[in-house]
């Protein structure tokens, strides 16, 4: 047993699901046991409280308890703080999906720009999986310029409905093309209609391309319905598109090599909050924005594609969250999934034109190593007996046992065997025998899945 997790008689739960989501601001704020605002992490020798190291988030110093739990720097799994943006701020890892879904609804009304008479649309809704089905919601409001319904209806009416259905009860309103531009949102009017009445407030075609900061995305995602979300693939429970949108940065408890960067963070977003205080005009606070924007994107990925990576005062590139996941030395494929662990071990599996489709091949050593316990009865007990005669080392295609598990769970190794009366077998004991390939292999799931867990590096199972 591991001694950092003494015993306790709990009953330990069963993990029966797993739903994966995206934190809405809200959610941050809870699960924050401070607001962090100052960049700075010690003040006169002590961690500076509401800053990067306030003792909240746990202790990095031995002789001090975590003023969240109490518990000292070993026990103290850390605890999360947060950070008000003074501006919303992209999330460069939902960058694309934002956009597609900014694609599908109305930029004034935040309606689905299609209508449910729609050919596109009506089959689009048949697909079940989600992600497809944005996909194709995307494709059917490809071509959309107009948000239908409305009181410009009249203006198409003839190309797009009969008089009689019920239409989405769109706004009108001119639609933008959206693109991606770095970590800009761009909005570009196409074509330059005549207006005849014009009640929306819309930023009209007057400037016919424009950045979209990502307050005004928000504002367009906000108010699409909880209906909407459903049909574009979005549970809104657990994934509500304006949660996309940055408002609060969760913190993470110290020590963090992402420390510097989020001090970074912390400073630039209070230069932000100061430029908006003192009524700074707008070019600035876009600018100081711009920047804030780019510490919050270096911060999740350094090496984003046409931006410059963001340095450590030597020069050296920061480690951004992106490079602690991915690539081999990454959590996943370095930490979880290259975990070692106790009776596993890892070989080269083959099929071969030699033995039978549903058969696998095993080296040797390997398959002498695996074994198979089967309880001995009056119906194998011959069979068994051969097998353990064969003992650890059985003739080339044959199989052997290995161990002899006797019914009060003493376990004789047919390596050391001193006395050869010693392996007799009795009805209940348990013999553990090689799995190799032409005996079990096809018929049993069960080393066949302890073979794919061995070679994703889980403990094995009986
Ligand atoms: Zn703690
Ligand atoms: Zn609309």
């Amino acid at each position: 047993m591991d001694i950092r997790f003494p015993y306790s008689p709990a009953e330990v739960a069963k993990v029966r699901t797993v739903q994966f989501g995206i934190l809405s601001p809200d959610e941050i704020r809870q699960m924050s046991v401070v607001q962090i605002e100052h960049g700075e992490t010690m003040m006169g020798g002590k961690p500076k409280p509401a800053g990067l190291s306030d003792p909240r988030l746990g202790t990095i110093d031995r002789k001090m308890k975590c003023e969240t739990c109490t518990a000292s720097m070993a026990e103290c799994p850390g605890h999360f703080g947060h950070l008000e943006l003074a501006k919303p701020m992209f999330h460069i890892g939902f960058m694309k999906t934002v956009l597609s879904i900014m694609r599908c609804v109305c930029f004034n009304c935040s309606k689905i720009l299609v209508d449910e008479e729609d050919h596109k649309f009506k089959q689009a809704l048949k697909i079940k999986n989600p992600k497809n089905r944005l996909k194709k919601i995307l494709d059917a409001c490809k071509n959309k310029q107009k948000c239908e319904g409305g009181d410009e209806i009249n203006v198409q009416s003839q190309e797009t409905e009969e008089p009689g259905k019920k239409s989405r009860g769109g706004c009108g309103a001119q639609q933008p093309k959206l693109s991606i531009d770095g970590m800009k949102m761009v909005a570009e009017y196409k074509s330059q209609r005549k207006k005849s009445d014009d009640q929306e407030q819309l930023p009209e075609p007057v400037e016919r391309k424009q950045t979209l900061t990502a307050e005004r995305v928000l504002s367009v995602l906000k108010r699409i319905s909880d209906e909407d979300c459903q049909l574009l693939g979005l549970n809104p429970k657990y994934a509500r598109p304006d949660w996309m949108i940055l408002q609060v940065l969760p913190i993470p408890p110290p020590p963090d090599d992402l420390t510097h960067q989020l001090a970074m963070i912390i400073r630039h977003n209070e230069n932000l909050r100061r430029q908006e205080r003192n009524g700074s005009p707008a070019h600035i606070i876009s600018e100081f924005a711009q920047l804030l924007q780019f510490h919050i994107a270096t911060y999740f990925d350094n090496e984003l594609p046409g931006l410059p990576r963001a340095t450590q005062r030597s020069g050296r590139p920061i480690k951004s969250i992106c490079s602690r996941l991915k690539a081999k030395e990454g959590r996943i494929r370095g930490n979880l999934m290259g975990k070692r662990v106790d009776f596993s071990a890892r070989t080269v599996i083959t099929p071969d034109p030699t033995i039978n489709i549903d058969e696998l091949g095993v080296p040797w050593s390997i398959a002498l190593n695996l074994t198979y316990p089967e309880t001995v009865t009056p119906y194998n007990i011959e069979r068994l007996k051969e097998l353990v005669e064969y003992g650890p080392h059985p003739p080339p295609g044959k199989t052997g046992a290995k161990y002899i598990i006797r019914d009060d769970g003493q376990r004789l190794d047919l390596r050391y065997l001193k006395k050869s009366s010693d392996n007799h077998l009795e009805l209940g004991y348990k013999a553990r025998f090689c799995v190799l390939f032409g005996s079990i292999w096809s018929l049993d799931v069960v080393p066949l899945l302890n073979f794919c867990l061995l070679v994703a590096g889980g403990a094995p199972f009986e």
